[in-house]
């Protein structure tokens, strides 16, 4: 058995190494390839983009792929939209992966909003200077708000902005590290997509601590009918009872 698993992520990495265990079974790991010395999943790995849904229906075809798992960021909404309308055309079954989002608890002060530009709108009126943790996609909406800020992206922006502090660096971050961070700056507020994962997630205990307000971007939706389950061992179960 053949599958394309859609990666970028930790659970793609923890995916590909559950894979590598199992017997008859060819992975290839797929990348958008976008970041300097990415982490590698084991076994194969092919990278950059497959040129939209044509290209993948295409590769799935050349490779005689029999299923797809997508494991990409739950904000990676093209690709997981690519792959679902590619599988449907070629006729292999997808599965993807979504790691459970993150909820506010006790002593959290959370903003919801759908997109970075509703978040940009809505910072004059939540702090004034704010930690902007959505990567290097969306930063450009934030620009003309008005609030001083801090950017931390994996790869600088393109063009770098001159309008916000920048900081390069990738998780996994601890609390410890987060609060350092939001101190030295005086962070007032946090920006973040609810991308979920231990990896990313002491910032929110950090501002929680320190009593700051978190803008939450909501996910995009999943398409509809698509079979998604949460854990890398739910998606083993799935390939196995197809094997
Ligand atoms: P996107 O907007 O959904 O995808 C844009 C295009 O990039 C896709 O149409 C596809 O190009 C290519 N692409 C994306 N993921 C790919 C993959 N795994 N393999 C091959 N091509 C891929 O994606 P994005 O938000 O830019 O994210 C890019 C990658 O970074 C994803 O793999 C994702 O898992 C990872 N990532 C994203 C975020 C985030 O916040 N968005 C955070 C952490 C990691 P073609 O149309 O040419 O096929």
């Amino acid at each position: 058995m053949k599958v394309l698993l859609l990666g970028g992520t930790g659970e793609a990495r923890s995916l590909a190494a559950a894979f590598a265990a199992e017997p008859d079974l060819q992975v290839v790991s797929s990348l958008a390839g976008r970041i300097t010395d990415a982490r590698l999943p084991v076994g194969e790995v092919r990278q950059g983009g497959f040129g939209g849904t044509d290209g993948l229906v295409d590769w799935l075809r050349d490779n005689s792929v029999d299923a797809v798992v997508d494991a990409t960021h739950p904000f990676a909404a093209t690709m997981t939209e690519h792959a679902v309308a590619a599988a449907r055309e070629v006729g292999v079954p997808l599965l993807i992966l979504r790691r459970p989002g993150w909820t506010a608890v006790a002593g959290d002060l959370w903003h919801w909003v759908d997109t970075p530009s509703e978040a940009a709108g809505l910072l004059p009126s939540v702090g004034t200077r704010a930690f902007l943790t959505i990567g290097r996609q969306g930063l450009a909406a934030f620009e003309q708000s008005g609030v001083w800020m801090l950017a931390r992206c994996v790869e600088p922006p393109e063009p770098v902005p001159t309008w916000c502090e920048l900081i390069l660096d990738r998780g996994p971050y601890d609390v410890y590290g987060e609060l350092a961070l939001m101190r030295q700056y005086q962070i007032d507020v946090l920006v973040t997509k609810d991308s979920g994962g231990e990896q990313t997630a002491a910032k929110l205990i950090a501002a929680r601590e320190l009593g700051v307000p978190v803008v939450v971007i909501r996910r995009p939706p999943l398409p509809a009918g698509v079979e998604a389950v949460d854990s890398v061992d739910r998606v083993v179960e799935w390939v196995r009872a197809r094997r």
